[in-house]
């Protein structure tokens, strides 16, 4: 449980740098059971490419102990420390690391990151430091998911305007995608409002169980999407409030999208009803005239 809560912070503190435009890390030093250090990534805030989370918490809670040898702390980290960090590990005596995600998943992601897992630094220079894999790996793995980071790059500061430039964006790009997939091969219901539900799970691939259909009558399809959804993470990471996002992020584009069944179908939502403010999104197809 101490493990945890000390994850927790550095989780939170991994928000915080991606909310302040850093790069999502985070990081904690426990000493017995008593925090020292908490801290982030502060690379791009201060222009320096040495101030990765590891390395801020190692330099805070040196000057807090007064010494530079941290033998008896833990170090958790929200991602695998590189080797720079994992040497400054070395050199403060540091014994014990917890990590949440690994340099090898970042590596399958395609993420750019220096192939030598801690591990192989550690043996190299002698050092026993025992590594553990932390708790909390699905946050851990939220904070890095590629899908996750496009969304934060363009939803962080980004005022009315931009999400309304966004949104003719996806409208675009949602347009092409069903002029190249759907018109060639339809296979949808011949029920136009049901073959509106059918184009938005094909199009975001949403299987039918994650956005089950809730009511359903000859004017509208209501449905409650609990699908995994990466604008609502980023927004979680963010702390920002899906209600106002959402609506001018990507309500018209989908709209459009199921327009383009019939141009009387629209999609809509219940702002009402929306994550993380309610278990699920609900959302509908209504056949207007
Ligand atoms: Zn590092």
């Amino acid at each position: 449980m101490r493990l945890q809560a000390a994850m927790q912070i550095a989780v939170d503190q991994a928000k915080k740098s991606l909310c302040e435009g850093n790069n999502g890390f985070g990081a904690v030093i426990l000493l017995g059971d008593r925090i020292i250090a908490q801290g982030r990534d502060t690379e791009e805030t201060r222009q320096d490419p040495t101030a990765h989370a590891e390395i801020n918490v190692i330099r805070q809670a040196s000057r807090k102990l007064g010494t530079k040898d941290l033998s008896g702390c833990i170090l958790i980290t929200t991602h695998e420390p590189c080797p720079m960090c994992a040497a400054a590990i070395v050199w403060s005596g540091i014994k014990k690391i917890v990590f949440g995600f690994s340099i090898e998943d970042a590596l399958k992601q395609g993420r750019r990151r220096i192939g030598i897992p801690c591990r192989e630094i550690f043996s190299r220079a002698g050092a026993k430091v025992m590594i553990e894999k932390g708790p909390l790996g699905d946050e851990c793995a939220l904070l890095y998911n590629g899908a996750v980071r496009q969304e934060i790059q363009k939803l962080r500061n980004a005022t009315k305007d931009q999400l309304l430039m966004y949104n003719e964006e996806s409208t675009r790009k949602r347009l092409e995608w069903f002029e190249a997939k759907v018109s060639s091969c339809h296979g949808f219901s011949d029920d136009k409002i049901k073959a509106g539900y059918q184009l938005l799970l094909s199009r975001f691939n949403i299987r039918e169980d994650q956005a089950p259909i809730v009511e359903r009558t000859g004017k509208k399809i209501l449905f409650h999407s609990k699908n995994f959804c990466p604008t609502l993470e980023a927004c979680r990471i963010l702390d920002l409030d899906t209600r106002y996002i959402c609506r001018y992020y990507n309500e018209r584009s989908t709209d459009l999208l199921v327009k383009q069944i019939d141009k009387n179908l629209r999609f809509t939502r219940n702002y009402k009803k929306i994550r993380p403010y309610s278990e699920y999104c609900e959302e509908m197809i209504l056949l207007d005239g």
